[in-house]
């Protein structure tokens, strides 16, 4: 390592340390540090290359936050977790903003993209080289490294309903596996995520790469489609700038092609904006159900690839949240947190968002705008999660949208159905993809087959950007397996 990374590794993780005007040299600059860029840089570094990660969020160790809290948002969540595309309606979107990115907050849910996607988008953006044998050997390294596997004891209460929701109404069903790892005779609470800053990134800072966190790229200095340096600016807000040979921008979907933007480059970067839209409800039971630090890790599947259901995190502040959309009639619900839990339903949408990069301001505008079809479908899913409810025994279930009634039993779903508007709905995703999609067909995808922005020499992505649909399943899987692929074909390239 040498006097740049030592200065580097030190100003990211040193609060106060300044280095005012300072300027570095690198091989190969990777922005962000996620599922794209963890894998990225540990396959550079372990080629032999002279790796820079920069990072704009904070390294934080696994243990020092609860999962899911509101500690958690403050810390590891672009804007505490307050971000949102506009639209009728807007969606609420998360993203992690730390170390691992969106890895260290997710909830671990791992699934494999499907044959058919992998097809549709070889065929639909003229995809070279994109084997679906490959893909899916590279999806078993991807289960190796982050030691992807099941329950090995008891699934938590919340998990159980769902699952026994499903199964009384004869709905296909299935536990997901996730990125974990149990101790012996360990169960469902015990498990301890395999992040980035537990698999990837202390790979690559082995083989020598250095990470820098706490620190924003502003943005590339392109000469005729060469870039050749980056502008940067820590925490304390001093800038400096790195020379590189090649920039690889693992930054996530949206400030991938906010940065590139910034950065001069425009043509198809940031219009196919695709994210699976979800709406949700909470649940209560007559016995406690509530495990406010996890997960539940079954998903109906009945309806997929267009619905899917599952749950999600349901820490007191979270159910609280679930019950405000109606809460003149749901407040009281709240003192019995203890036996409610969050589900939701997630559904392919046919529509599409924007991300802008607007000068003078930090943030990019992101805009959404869902179909006619993805509004009924959304109707739908919340309506038929509900039955699952039923079918699991809940005593009353609260639908996440304004004049909601409260569901006891069948007799309200034609009350649930005609009351539901997607314009009322608190609609979310933590799905987000294809801002630069990949592929040969320059009319449709913005980067080349293995992640060069059309039209540069050096300027490559490699993280959810690059998808070129949302995949209709957890896309994580989907985003390093094609994160690993493209930095060997980089690599092999560099070699040549
Ligand atoms: C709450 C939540 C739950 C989720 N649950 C699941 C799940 O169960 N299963 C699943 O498969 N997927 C899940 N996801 C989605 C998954 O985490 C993402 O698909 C994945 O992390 C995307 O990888 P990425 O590399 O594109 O972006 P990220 O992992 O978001 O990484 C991008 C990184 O770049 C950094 N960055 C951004 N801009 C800059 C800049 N200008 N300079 C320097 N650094 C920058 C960010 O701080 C961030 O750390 C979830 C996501 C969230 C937020």
């Amino acid at each position: 390592m040498g006097d740049l990374a030592r200065h580097l590794a030190q100003w990211g993780t040193r609060n106060g340390d300044r280095l005012m005007g300072t300027h570095y040299d690198c091989d190969v600059l990777v922005i962000g540090s996620g599922a794209g860029g963890a894998p990225t840089a540990a396959v550079l570094a372990e080629s032999g290359l002279d790796v820079l990660v920069v990072e704009e969020g904070p390294w934080v160790e696994q243990g020092e936050v609860v999962p899911f809290s509101l500690d958690q948002m403050d810390r590891q969540y672009r804007s505490g977790g307050l971000t949102v595309a506009l639209g009728r309606p807007s969606i609420a979107y998360t993203e992690g903003r730390c170390a691992g990115g969106g890895t260290e907050v997710n909830s671990g849910l791992y699934r494999r993209p499907s044959e058919q996607t992998l097809d549709r988008w070889r065929r639909g953006w003229r995809i070279a080289d994109f084997e679906t044998d490959r893909f899916m050997s590279l999806c078993d390294e991807v289960e190796t490294a982050l030691s992807v596997q099941t329950v090995p004891g008891r699934h938590t209460p919340a998990s159980e309903r769902l699952r026994s929701g499903a199964a009384a109404l004869g709905w296909q069903h299935d536990e997901i596996p996730r990125w974990m790892s149990y101790p012996d005779d360990g169960d469902a609470t015990e498990g301890q995520r395999q992040s980035m800053t537990r698999t990837y990134l202390p790979r690559a800072r082995r083989a020598g790469a250095t990470i820098v966190t706490d620190t924003r790229v502003d943005r590339l200095i392109i000469d005729r489609g060469h870039a050749f340096r980056a502008e940067l600016t820590d925490a304390n807000g001093e800038p400096a700038t790195v020379d590189f040979g090649h920039v690889i921008v693992c930054a996530g979907a949206i400030h991938s092609p906010a940065l590139l933007q910034r950065s001069g480059l425009r043509g198809l970067i940031g219009r196919r904006l695709a994210v699976h839209p979800t709406v949700k409800l909470a649940a209560r039971f007559d016995e406690a159900v509530n495990v406010g630090d996890d997960v539940p890790v079954h998903q109906v599947k009945e309806f997929a690839p267009e619905l899917s259901f599952g749950g999600s995190a349901s820490h007191p502040g979270l159910v609280a949240l679930a019950l405000t959309d109606a809460w003149p009639t749901m407040r009281d619900a709240v003192t019995a947190w203890p036996e409610i839990a969050v589900y939701y339903a997630a559904i392919t949408s046919e529509g599409r968002g924007r991300v802008q990069a607007l000068p003078g301001f930090r943030d990019p505008l992101v805009t959404y705008r869902l179909t006619r079809r993805d509004r009924a479908v959304l109707g739908r899913g919340l309506a038929r999660l509900t039955q699952v409810m039923l079918a699991a025994g809940a005593r009353e279930v609260y639908p996440s949208f304004r004049h909601a009634p409260i569901v006891r039993d069948r007799s309200d779903l034609a009350t649930l159905a005609n009351r539901f508007s997607a314009d009322a709905a608190s609609v979310m995703t933590v799905h987000l993809c294809s801002t630069v999609p990949m592929g040969d067909d320059t009319s449709v995808a913005a980067a080349d087959s293995h992640g060069k922005i059309h039209g540069t020499s050096n300027v490559y992505v490699n993280d959810a950007s690059l998808l070129p649909d949302a995949p209709g399943v957890n896309p994580q899987a989907s985003v390093m397996a094609v994160a690993l692929r493209n930095a060997r074909r980089f690599v092999e390239e560099v070699d040549a």
